[in-house]
């Protein structure tokens, strides 16, 4: 192994070094708790983010609620599939954005994702649609937006609802509009590793009244708050934010800009650095895209790199830098809730109810992921990343491949 590195300790996004949490956070939790008052039913913090987060999308409506999962399960609830009903999503993303299809009696129907770039396109998307397809998910994964201008025009022709999972995208941007707002209902999550952060926490936007509607009652145990003789109008959880996640997400927010700008920077400088190192590819952006790096994923070809991603990830653990070759493993269907159809009891529903083809959970149908997945190293990124941290990941990708390719 090179001795050629001295190590450095990298912020991580799992405590303070990688997190930008401090006075102003704590002022805003501080005042929310003297208030008095941790509901968001009645405080003013949730109140404000989502008036804030509304603005700064351009978008008619904002909902703060508890994660990222809680969010795309308020999604699914708005479009309020039929039982067995399908809904088209990626065959790469978080559990999080796909057991809400089941908890609403729904079928999750994977589409094969590009390689280039792990996202769904609308030739994948067109290929599973049924006449039981009631919405579409695409997740703009790792911060890199989809394709979307085909996948909005296949949706709108078809009449489909389009949701955009964006846990992973803030600020990204399509043909200079925010993702979340090119489809129907945008998600967003503020876990402890996303842009920004609440420990947990999600938002939802949409500029569709009845969709948000749908949504504001999903939250709310489908209690109208606020109407004159409200009722619980149908089945719902309680997926709202308190007030402390509130304050912190108020303070968080304000901090997003730069954090996304600082994100874009570095990579241009890895990218930079990466450049003529032999069989790895910098992340491929299309020409209407702005991606903002929730995470750096190269791709490495093992033609050209012998071990490919798991050699690199293993040489760069000597240097402490941890990363993730074929980022979830497998594709999110060759999981056991998938595999083993495992759900309510021993009932299988809703899978009980699905067209076969629908639930064909091969992998042989889906070459685009096997290839994506096999050939990508997920790098941990962090707006607090100095350029010397990415330096020592840009030499440290170099020394592993000349390392591995015997040339060192
Ligand atoms: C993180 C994530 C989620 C889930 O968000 P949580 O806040 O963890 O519930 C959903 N989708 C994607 C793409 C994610 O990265």
């Amino acid at each position: 192994m090179d001795t050629l590195l001295r190590k450095v300790a990298l912020p991580s996004d799992q405590d303070a070094s990688g997190r930008n949490l401090g006075q102003e956070e704590i002022a805003a939790v501080s005042e929310a708790i003297l208030s008095g008052t941790l509901t968001s039913t009645k405080g003013r913090f949730v109140k404000t983010l989502e008036q804030r987060f509304a603005a700064r999308l351009g978008v008619k409506h904002a909902f703060a609620c508890s994660s990222g999962s809680a969010a795309v399960h308020c999604a699914v609830a708005a479009v309020d599939p039929e039982p067995g009903d399908e809904i088209v999503t990626t065959s790469i993303t978080d559990m999080g954005a796909l057991a809400p299809i089941l908890y609403q009696g729904a079928i999750p129907v994977f589409a094969d994702v590009d390689p280039r770039t792990c996202n769904v396109t609308a030739e994948s998307i067109a290929a599973v649609l049924s006449e039981r397809t009631k919405a579409i998910i695409v997740t703009h994964l790792f911060g890199n937006p989809c394709e979307m201008e085909p996948i909005v025009t296949l949706a709108r022709t078809r009449g489909i609802p389009l949701i955009e999972d964006c846990a992973q995208s803030f600020g990204a941007t399509y043909d200079g509009r925010h993702a979340g707002t090119l489809g129907d209902i945008g998600t967003f999550s503020l876990q402890q590793g996303k842009h920004i952060t609440t420990g947990e926490g999600g938002l939802i936007v949409t500029n569709d009244d009845a969709l948000a509607r749908r949504i504001f009652l999903f939250i709310n145990k489908g209690w109208g708050y606020g109407d004159p003789e409200p009722d619980h109008s149908f089945l719902a959880l309680n997926y709202r934010m308190s007030e402390l996640c509130g304050a912190v997400a108020v303070a968080q927010l304000e901090k997003l800009d730069a954090a996304v700008t600082r994100r874009i920077e570095l990579a241009g400088q890895l990218a930079e650095l990466l450049r003529g190192v032999p069989g790895v590819s910098v992340p491929f952006v299309g020409p209407r895209g702005i991606h903002t790096y929730w995470k750096y994923c190269i791709r490495v070809d093992a033609d050209v790199v012998p071990e490919g991603v798991g050699g690199i990830a293993r040489l760069l653990r000597e240097y402490d830098i941890f990363t993730a070759p074929r980022y979830i493993q497998k594709p999110a269907f060759m999981c056991e809730i998938f595999q083993k159809k495992r759900t309510f009891g021993k009932s299988s529903f809703p899978f009980t109810l699905a067209r076969p083809e629908a639930v064909d959970y091969r992998l042989e149908r889906f070459p685009g992921t096997v290839e994506a997945l096999e050939g990508i190293l997920v790098i941990p990124w962090n707006d607090r990343f100095s350029e010397q941290d990415v330096r020592y990941i840009g030499e440290g990708i170099r020394v592993s491949v000349d390392t591995l390719r015997g040339v060192r």
